[in-house]
């Protein structure tokens, strides 16, 4: 077996490699845009909405960069607890707005709480949220926080779902999520190099308020050509190739089967842990269902342990930035299946017992 247990870019399936073969086609044709108009149809189905997905060839930070240049004049609230989230807030101030932290320690989810009491010392124009924060296998109270949002004047809720969207379920529309984004390479299990957002009305209401959109990740722009099936830039065609075979095994999977074989697999990576005298880092209740962070309270040589595991074809992942040896990450995400999981877990503990 070969298999990669980190949290992006994952194993793709041969098929959907495959698929990227495929000749290139001029983008501005009624082939093309069938094409695409057939993968925004399905990729509203795996987001769980009717609003328009946009598909432009970016990352999840390119979308990061959409989200808060378009959805804000000034104010934004930045949820900061762990690296991805700490990025955003940096891509916001980046992009000239009036960023405002609101942190919890990494290893702990954004509570509804606490949002709610920073939302009524001032107004924002928009709230930034991670909803699974990759860098430390914390997965925050998407609902409950999209509930606190909803109760202020007319505050847009912005939510990077790059490491869950595909994995753990989320409802843009149920929850009333303004801006949701992805990308490829993740929860998806596609090559990256492209990115997915699903936006609002009232988002594009409020985008025609903003000054300095840029010309890349305008929102304006990008739907001017969604509503021809296309995008301003030429589209990224060899991942849509791809992405059209990939959303058809996914709906094929079945969206809440393909949830609950990624609840499963963290259950069963988490478990074990405990099991083996460590701990996910993330309290019980916000434990990501498609990246488990584990503490290594056994002081297990993380380097030497991929040394091993590389032998056998699988990798894992260190921990992240300052949590890198302290804790260890395994994703179980995409096309991952329990078998795999199984198997590697048994070459961690045949790797603990020669310790
Ligand atoms: C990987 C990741 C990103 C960055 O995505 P790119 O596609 O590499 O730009 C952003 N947010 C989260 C939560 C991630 O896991």
């Amino acid at each position: 077996m070969s298999h990669m247990f980190i949290p992006g870019p994952v194993d793709v399936d041969p098929d959907v490699l495959e698929a990227q073969t495929k000749p290139m086609i001029p983008h501005r044709t009624a082939e093309f845009e069938k094409i695409f108009r057939g993968t925004e149809a399905k990729l509203k189905q795996v987001f769980l909405t009717e609003n328009r997905v946009f598909q432009p060839p970016a990352t999840g930070s390119g979308m990061q960069e959409a989200g808060v240049r378009n959805l804000a004049q000034k104010d934004i609230l930045s949820c900061v607890n762990g690296a991805f989230s700490e990025r955003w807030y940096q891509v916001a101030v980046n992009n000239g707005k009036q960023a405002d932290r609101l942190e919890a320690t990494w290893g702990e989810p954004i509570l509804p709480d606490a949002l709610a009491d920073a939302l009524k010392k001032k107004t924002y124009e928009a709230v930034a949220i991670v909803h699974n924060e990759t860098s430390t296998g914390v997965e925050s109270p998407l609902k409950e926080l999209a509930t606190v949002v909803h109760e202020g004047p007319g505050t847009l809720i912005l939510v990077d779902a790059v490491s869950s969207l595909g994995g753990a379920k989320i409802e843009t529309d149920e929850w009333g999520l303004d801006f949701v984004l992805t990308s490829s390479q993740k929860c998806l299990a596609l090559p990256p190099g492209m990115s997915f957002a699903a936006v609002s009305d009232r988002s594009l209401t409020k985008a025609e308020t903003v000054d300095n959109r840029g010309w890349y990740f305008d929102l304006l722009r990008l739907e001017k050509h969604r509503i021809k099936n296309s995008t301003p830039m030429t589209p990224s065609m060899a991942l849509i190739w791809a992405l059209d075979v990939q959303l058809d095994k996914i709906l094929a999977e079945g969206l809440e089967k393909r949830f609950a074989r990624h609840a499963a697999m963290a259950e069963r990576v988490q478990t074990w842990s405990v099991e083996h005298g460590m701990e996910p880092l993330a309290p019980e209740g916000y434990r990501s269902k498609t990246v488990s962070t584990i503490k290594n309270t056994r002081g297990v040589d993380i380097a030497a342990l991929n040394e091993f595991l590389l032998s056998k074809g699988m990798r894992i992942a260190n921990g992240y930035g300052d949590l890198k040896n302290k804790t260890f990450r395994i994703a179980h995400m995409g096309e991952t299946q329990m078998h795999h999981v199984d198997e590697l877990l048994e070459a961690f503990e045949t790797f603990l017992k020669k310790m």
